[in-house]
């Protein structure tokens, strides 16, 4: 089985964007203040929306079953305020759980949180709880940047993400560190603000000592880590020069890297310097590289055809990438019954 932990729900029906267009409006009119959402989708356009996209992907690219998640550009938790983010975090997360029962072979859900600038993450707890134990979703996305590319939020070693944490452990769900839109006009979202996103997580990790108090907890970090394989040197110098335990007994239990690099190259070099065990396999899809590759002219983000390719690792070690890994990270994921 191959399974793709890494993959969104770009997308969804218009109504979904109408809604948010209602909210956005209500933010800087409270008198158009829009409440819940009620979106009208039918299962038909839900369906018609995937059967063209995430679906034809996974048939042609010949793989199985997708870890799905809302649209991560449009988290937005910059918007509004942590009301404006719980109605529209719980529209997201309602729609992914209706993919998830349209096709129970291919998706497996996992939910985006109300996060909201300034509001201590523990308010995601009940969104958290609800997506987990009433629609079967096995992780979070967490965005370490709500502000939406000015960091104004505590690292995510801080004990301001504590009680969050503590209900991951409890739930036995990781979380992929995602940050979302960027409002800074520095940071282009999925070329720079995803990427500085993973690099700084892993900083932030190697900084504190969350593990410590929290040997239980995971986190994938997608994009394939970011800067941080193609840099392995630099940071296992840094922990080395703050005194820290090795990177592989000081992080890798609990920080898992995802295969969203886009080219041969990269996932060779991903293969050859982190440990296959901290390897999930992933693409993205539908995602920020929708393209054609002139030079192989198959998608940037066809990532099977990487690891089918490489002959960094044998195919044990591929099976653990595919498979093997990824149950072991989400201990909730439960394979799909055969068609
Ligand atoms: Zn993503």
């Amino acid at each position: 089985m191959i399974i793709d932990c890494h993959g969104h729900y770009t997308t969804s029906p218009k109504q979904l964007a109408e809604y948010r267009a209602k909210q956005e409006a209500g933010v800087k009119d409270p008198k158009l203040d829009p409440g819940k959402a009620n979106l009208g989708i039918s299962d038909e356009q839900i369906r018609d929306s995937l059967e063209g996209a995430q679906l034809k992907f996974q048939r042609e690219r010949g793989t199985d079953v997708t870890i799905f998640s809302p649209r991560a550009m449009g988290m937005s938790h910059h918007i509004g305020d942590a009301r404006v983010s719980e109605y529209w975090s719980q529209a997201c997360n309602e729609l992914i759980h209706r993919c998830c029962g349209l096709y129970p072979e291919n998706f497996v859900g996992v939910c985006q949180l109300p996060q909201s600038p300034g509001v201590p993450p523990a308010n995601c707890i009940p969104m958290l709880e609800r997506c987990v134990k009433e629609y079967g979703f096995i992780g979070l996305n967490l965005n370490p940047d709500p502000s939406g590319g000015y960091w104004k939020e505590p690292p995510l070693t801080d004990k301001w993400w504590y009680p969050l944490y503590e209900k991951m452990v409890e739930l036995e769900v990781p979380a992929m560190v995602h940050t979302s839109a960027s409002c800074n006009p520095c940071f282009h979202a999925t070329g720079a603000h995803y990427i500085n996103g993973d690099t700084t997580a892993f900083m932030q990790f190697i900084t504190g000592d969350l593990f410590k108090d929290f040997p239980a907890l995971k986190f994938i970090v997608p994009h394939g880590g970011g800067a941080v394989p193609y840099h392995w040197g630099r940071y296992r110098g840094l922990a080395q020069d703050m005194k820290k335990p090795l990177l592989k007994d000081h992080l890798l239990n609990n920080v898992f890297f995802d295969t969203c690099v886009y080219h041969q190259a990269g996932i060779d070099l991903l293969l050859k310097v982190i440990p296959v065990d901290n390897i999930l396999f992933a693409s993205e899809m539908v995602g920020a590289v929708r393209g054609i590759d002139p030079e192989t002219g198959y998608h940037y983000d066809d990532t099977r055809r990487y690891i089918d390719a490489t002959s960094v690792i044998g195919a044990a070690d591929k099976e653990k990438i595919f498979c093997g890994n990824i149950k072991r990270v989400f201990p909730r994921f439960k394979a799909p019954k055969a068609k």
